[in-house]
């Protein structure tokens, strides 16, 4: 009835085929068969990536997703799970051969538990959308991605998001209990539960972070914290970037902890500052934004320490948020510096390497040299704090081998920072985009124990096909053409 083939007019055949079967549970409504619709499901934020599937779904039940699942493992067809798409390493590109699986539907927020601090959600709820339900009750979710007006929490439970905030109050994996994943055989597993310790292996942190290619995850319980009583934001302005990345370093050396340590370049402060106006100073080279939350008290205090520290440190000028309104314009200056970017160059390619943050001020100084040599601009805007950087490769897509160059160059970007003993993605994961570096990072050895990981959850190897892990083959050739 259906076999695995890969012609055009086969594919064309397995399309049809999917809809007959699919149709016969799903309403008309719930599959998009068109090409000129399908064309919205091509990529995610990472464009330069696309595929058109054959078929994208949206289910309203988990137990169609179910039926979904069932089926496509029968059959071995491809099926990419998609929140809202803002992924930036094409993790939710479709297979041109499979289903692309969209969550949209499933967003309901189902339960909060202001007592025990925790909300149960749907997959596809926007992560802001859990924080705005629970600010009435004094709470919010910490995990706090520049896209969370619009990511899902779905999304960010695959990627491991983080955000600004994530340098006091953790990842995803540090503010989930719980969530309920279907298998790639339509199978309902419940992983982690409501107290801090469970018995068995510990899958949560496995699962987290494993970019769908495990399962589809179809119920989530976050953790909520209490709103600090106080929060203040100190922007600190440098006349060169080492200094910036000195500082930051010195502020954790001191034993604070700040809610969230940013670090902005000066095309990003440029950027931003004509986009949002949100008062940083323009002739800055590096920017750094320190909030600093808890009692009162305890804020004033530390604020205090860290402005000294970054004025002993070299910063020219030093302004502090008196405001809520003023924190939060600075704060928009910083969530929009992607789309500011976009503003000055037809293209950007946004990186994602992590470092240790002694390694800053050398990174960031070879970056400037690899610019010079491949003469495209960059501008930083990243977590500081956690040493995870965010450099924009700024590039115009019309100009032949362009577009070759910047990944080229990305791809060395992401080499350095392994070499100084970081890892080539902090927050947005492997996707399609760093699949080839994933060679430089890890040996065969432990690529064929991620093999042996998704083999068990997936044996046929339907979930999110050719994404996260190499296959050991290409990696050989990988490293050949590096040497
Ligand atoms: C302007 C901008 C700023 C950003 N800033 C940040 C940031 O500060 N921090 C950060 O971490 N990221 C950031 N991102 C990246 C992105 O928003 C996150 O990776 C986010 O978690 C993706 O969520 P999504 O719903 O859009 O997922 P998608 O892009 O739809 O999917 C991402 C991955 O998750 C899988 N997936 C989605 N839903 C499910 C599910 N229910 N079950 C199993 N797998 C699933 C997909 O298959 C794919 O592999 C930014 C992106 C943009 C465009």
């Amino acid at each position: 009835m259906y076999s695995s083939v890969t012609s055009a007019s086969s594919f064309e055949t397995r399309k049809k085929l999917l809809i007959e079967e699919m149709a016969k549970f799903l309403p008309s409504d719930s599959i998009i068969a068109d090409e000129e619709t399908l064309r919205v499901y091509e990529c995610d934020g990472l464009s330069a990536y696309c595929e058109r599937p054959l078929l994208t779904v949206l289910p309203d039940s988990v137990e169609d997703v179910q039926k979904i699942l069932k089926l496509c493992h029968r059959w071995g067809v491809p099926v990419v799970a998609r929140g809202a798409g803002t992924g930036l390493s094409a993790g939710a590109t479709p297979s041109p051969d499979g289903i692309l699986l969209s969550l949209a539907r499933f967003n309901r927020i189902l339960r909060i538990d202001p007592e025990a601090r925790t909300a149960t959600v749907q997959p596809g709820v926007r992560n802001l959308a859990i924080s705005q339900a629970v600010e009435p009750m004094g709470l919010f979710y910490a995990p706090d991605p520049s896209s969370q007006i619009a990511c899902t929490i779905g999304g960010n439970l695959a990627e491991n998001s983080g955000g600004a905030h994530c340098l006091k109050y953790g990842l995803t994996v540090h503010n989930v209990l719980a969530f309920e994943m279907l298998t790639a055989e339509g199978e309902r597993v419940r992983v982690g539960g409501q107290g801090l310790d469970n018995c068995g292996f510990d899958l949560l942190p496995l699962i987290i972070g494993s970019e769908g290619l495990l399962g589809v995850i179809t119920e989530i319980t976050v953790k909520l914290l209490p709103s600090p009583d106080a929060a203040q934001v100190i922007m600190a302005a440098f006349d060169s970037v080492e200094k910036a990345g000195d500082a930051v370093a010195g502020v954790i050396a001191k034993g604070i902890i700040p809610a969230a340590l940013e670090m902005m370049d000066r095309y990003a402060i440029q950027a931003a500052e004509d986009f949002v106006r949100a008062g940083y100073p323009t002739n800055a080279e590096a920017l750094l934004l320190c909030e600093i939350d808890g009692v009162r008290e305890e804020v004033l205090e530390y604020v205090e320490q860290v402005e000294g520290l970054f004025r002993e440190l070299g910063a020219v000028a030093v302004r502090t948020s008196q405001s809520d309104a003023e924190r939060a314009l600075l704060w928009k200056g910083r969530k929009s510096a992607f789309p500011a970017v976009g503003r000055i160059s037809p293209d950007y390619y946004c990186m994602d390497g992590t470092i240790p943050r002694s390694q800053l001020s050398y990174v960031l100084t070879r970056m400037r040299e690899m610019s010079e040599e491949y003469g495209l601009r960059v501008a930083n805007v990243f977590h500081a704090g956690d040493g995870n950087l965010h450099p924009l490769i700024m590039f115009d897509a019309n100009v032949p081998g362009e577009f070759e160059k910047t990944e080229e160059f990305g791809g060395r970007i992401l080499e350095l920072c392994v070499a100084v003993g970081g890892c080539i993605t902090g927050e947005h994961g492997v996707g399609l985009e760093k699949i080839r570096q994933m060679s430089a990072q890890f040996s065969e050895a432990e690529l064929e124990q991620f093999h042996a990981v998704k083999e068990a959850f997936d044996p046929g190897g339907v979930l999110n096909p050719g994404k996260g892990v190499p296959i050991l083959r290409r990696c050989q050739e990988y490293r050949s053409i590096g040497n």
